[in-house]
C-alpha cells in the first residue's frame, strides 16, 4: 500500500532518531495516599518501549498496570523517577506543555471506549484534532479509515455500533494525530472474542503497516499472543518478560507465577 509506506516515512522524519525508545520509564515509583492508606502502586519500574513494537503489559489485578500506563502517558504524576516520551522528559513540562504533548504525541484507548454518544463515529474520530484546531492529513486519514474497516458505519452514533466497532472507532481516534505511542488499557476487556480479534487485528496492522508503537494492558494470553513482547508486572515491579510470545507460552508462564505466588502466600501465612 503506497499510502501507508509514504506515511511511515513521514512519521520517521517527524519523530526523534529511531534509536530513541518511543517511551521510557526510569526508576518509576508511584505512591497513592499516605499513612494507613498508603499504596505503592509502582516500585522502581524501569522500562524501554522500542519504536514500532507492539508490547503487552500483563499481571494480576492491582499489580500496577493501569498506573504504569497513566504515568507513562502523562495522565498521572509520578512520585519518583522519570518518564520520557521520545526525547521529552515529562517531569520537565509545565501543565500546558504536558497537555499539548498528550494531545499530539500520545494516543490512549480505554476499556470502556469513552466515545461521545451524541457524535457520529466520524465526528468522534476527528474530535481531538478539531479541539486542537487541526485538520487531518488527508492521506493519513484515508489510510486509517480504510484500515479500521468501518465502511458505511462512519455516520452512525456509538449506540448503533457493536462493541468491537466502537472500540475500533476509539483506536482510529487515538491514531488520527499520528501519535508517537498509543497506550491501550485492556482494550478488549469488554469485548467478546470475535470483536476483540478485530481490535487486536487493527492494532497489529497499525504496528506492521504504519510503524506505530503500541502498548496494551491485557489479562488475556490470546491477546498477548498478538504482540511482539510481553512485560509481566507483579506488586508494582517488573518480574519477567517474553519476546515473540504465543498464547500457549504466555499461559504457561502465568501458571508458573501463580504457583510461585501461592507458595509465597503459604510461607507468609505460616510465618
Ligand atoms: P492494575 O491496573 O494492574 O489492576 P492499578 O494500577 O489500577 O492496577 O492499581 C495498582 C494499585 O494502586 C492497587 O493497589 C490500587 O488499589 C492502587 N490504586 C490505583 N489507583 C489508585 C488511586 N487513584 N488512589 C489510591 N490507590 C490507587
Ligand atoms: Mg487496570
Amino acid at each position: 500500500m503506497t499510502a501507508s509506506s509514504t506515511s511511515t516515512t513521514t512519521g520517521e522524519h517527524q519523530h526523534a532518531t529511531s534509536t530513541t525508545p518511543a517511551a521510557r520509564a526510569v526508576g518509576l515509583t508511584k505512591v497513592y495516599g499516605r499513612g494507613e492508606a498508603r499504596v505503592v502502586a509502582l516500585d522502581g519500574v524501569s522500562l524501554d518501549i522500542a519504536r514500532g513494537e507492539f508490547t503487552a503489559i500483563m499481571g494480576p489485578s492491582g499489580s500496577g498496570k493501569s498506573t504504569l500506563m497513566h504515568c507513562a502517558a502523562g495522565l498521572d504524576s509520578v512520585t519518583e523517577g522519570e518518564v520520557h516520551i521520545g526525547d521529552v522528559s515529562l517531569g520537565t513540562l509545565r501543565d500546558k506543555a504536558l497537555t499539548t504533548l498528550r494531545r499530539d504525541r500520545v494516543g490512549f484507548v480505554f476499556q470502556s471506549f469513552n466515545l461521545v454518544p451524541t457524535l457520529t463515529a466520524l465526528e468522534n474520530i476527528l474530535l481531538p484534532l478539531a479541539i486542537a484546531g487541526r485538520r487531518p492529513d488527508p492521506q493519513w486519514f484515508a489510510t486509517v479509515i480504510e484500515t479500521v474497516g468501518l465502511g458505511d458505519r462512519l455516520s452512525h452514533r456509538p449506540s448503533e455500533l457493536s462493541g468491537g466497532q466502537q472500540q475500533r472507532v476509539a483506536c482510529a481516534r487515538a491514531l488520527m494525530s499520528r501519535p508517537e505511542i498509543v497506550f491501550a488499557d485492556e482494550p478488549t476487556g469488554n469485548l467478546d472474542s470475535a470483536s476483540g480479534a478485530e481490535v487486536l487485528g487493527f492494532l497489529r496492522r497499525s504496528v506492521d503497516e504504519f510503524g506505530q508503537t503500541v502498548v496494551m494492558v491485557t489479562h488475556d494470553p490470546g491477546a498477548a499472543g498478538h504482540t511482539d513482547r510481553v512485560v509481566f508486572l507483579a506488586d508494582g515491579r517488573i518480574v519477567d518478560e517474553m519476546r515473540d510470545p504465543t498464547a500457549d507460552r504466555v499461559l504457561e508462564r502465568m501458571k508458573g507465577f501463580e504457583k510461585t505466588h501461592a507458595r509465597g502466600t503459604r510461607a507468609h501465612e505460616g510465618a
